[in-house]
């Protein structure tokens, strides 16, 4: 048994007229306006839900941890940062090739990144400071 569904031709028309555009175009005159909406991108800081900015030195220091809740002593990690090869290139400028190897060894020059030691997050960062 082989029932062919009947084709779905209204007959008569050809079928393959394109549908007329949705839109119309009437002369030109009528410019797309530009969209006047230019929303700034405002980045929203939020630091911690009592919203306290906790200003890290570059010394271990006592705090809840806001990952773990647990109340901890961070554990600070000296990395090489902007100041340090700001540091570099400037010492390399003025001294040398061999200048530019003073501020990895500078710890002031380096940023001081504050670890949890429970969760290994890290809660915050003291840039380094050069000149
Ligand atoms: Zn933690």
């Amino acid at each position: 048994m082989s029932t062919v569904p009947p084709p779905q031709s209204k007959g008569g028309m050809a079928d393959n007229i394109p549908p007329p555009p949705a839109y119309s175009w009437s002369g030109g005159t009528s410019q797309p306006m530009p969209q006047q909406q230019q929303h700034l991108n405002v980045t929203t800081v939020n630091m911690g839900p009592q919203g306290a900015l906790v200003m890290f030195p570059r010394v271990p220091i006592s705090i809840t941890c806001q990952f773990c809740q647990a109340s901890i002593v961070t554990s600070v990690e000296m990395v090489n940062g902007d100041a340090t090869w700001r540091a570099a290139c400037i010492l390399c400028l003025l001294v040398g090739i061999i200048g530019c190897l003073i501020p990895f060894c500078m710890d002031s020059t380096k940023d001081a990144v504050h670890k949890c030691p429970n969760c290994k997050v890290v809660l915050g960062t003291d840039p380094g400071h050069f000149c």
